[in-house]
């Protein structure tokens, strides 16, 4: 992540988000969905609180489909909707706009009931950096942002995208912070690349990642990388036969654990190891 976030800087772009949902019906909340918890700012129910939204788990296309499909139904059971979507190929996006209607159905028909005119679903996009929040805007707006300018009634100057004659989003997205402060949240952060390497140290994010997959993609492993057996209580064993298969070594034939660590991350976050999902509903369940 480029940017530092520090107390004030926390605070500073919660008030950027309060002040732009006052001209908005829905929250669209962007969350990975990879890791639906950990890629979410941990303040967002409160933040959010007098707004509809739909959480719209974003990078489906990367993730685990069964998982996802548990994360929707744990979503729901909130009575908070969530849609799978694929912001870099436009997979789902258009059930944004169909659920949009139906949650504002009511705050429609109220307007009109009161003789205002109808008009365009007025949406924000909020998320934690890296989520995919430009991409998901290009993406409804056909890359063709077209800025609408200033609305009446809009006090402050904010500028719209278009999207088609339903949809209207504000052209910068509300940026949170996640919860940086939990250190497995950073781990999966930064093995799904959600923030720089040089944050944390490669190896640890290594070994988070090479526990994580024997423990619940072990054939991934063993198809991608031949590995056969694992030991049951260390993980250096696996490093170094990772290692050792695909040459990163140093001289004398030590096994180079920095590039070693870069070929695995590269690799997980290019789905050669397949869609994977990082954390479930039940571990969560656990929690609450
Ligand atoms: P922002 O910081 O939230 O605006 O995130 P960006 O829109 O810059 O996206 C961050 C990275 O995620 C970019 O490399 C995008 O190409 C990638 N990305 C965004 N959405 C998707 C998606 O649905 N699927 C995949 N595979 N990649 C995505």
């Amino acid at each position: 992540m480029a940017i530092q976030w520090f107390p004030g800087h926390m605070a500073k772009a919660r008030r950027q988000v309060t002040e732009k949902l006052k001209y908005i019906d829905i929250v669209f909340e962007l969350v990975d969905a990879r890791l639906p918890m950990s890629s979410r700012n941990p303040m967002i129910d409160e933040i959010v609180s007098m707004k509809p939204r739909i959480v719209l788990l974003n990078k489906a296309d990367m993730a685990d489909e069964k998982v996802t499909n548990e994360w929707i139904a744990y979503f729901k059971q909130k009575d908070i909707p969530a849609l799978a979507i694929d912001s870099q190929t436009g997979t789902g996006l258009k059930q944004i706009i169909t659920l949009s209607k139906v949650i504002l159905r009511e705050k429609f028909d109220r307007l009109a009931a009161k003789g205002v005119k109808p008009r365009a679903i007025r949406a924000l996009i909020i998320g934690i950096p890296n989520v995919g929040k430009s991409t998901l805007i290009n993406r409804l707006a056909n890359k063709n942002i077209a800025k609408t300018g200033n609305r009446p009634g809009v006090t402050t100057a904010q500028q719209w995208v278009k999207v088609g004659k339903e949809l209207e989003l504000l052209d910068t997205p509300g940026i949170l912070w996640p919860k940086f402060e939990d250190q497995l949240v950073g781990l999966k952060l930064a093995t799904t690349g959600a923030i720089k390497d040089t944050i944390l140290n490669l190896q640890e994010i290594t070994v988070y990642a090479l526990k994580f997959l024997k423990e619940n993609y072990p054939e991934r492993l063993k198809e991608r990388y031949g590995i056969e057996q694992f030991d049951d209580e260390d993980i250096v064993p696996l490093f170094d036969e990772i290692g050792k298969k695909r040459g990163c070594l140093m001289s004398g034939g030590y096994i180079d654990y920095d590039k070693t660590s870069e070929l695995v991350l590269r690799e997980l976050r290019s789905e050669k190891l397949g869609r994977l999902t990082f954390e479930t509903p039940a571990d969560f369940h656990k929690e609450e």
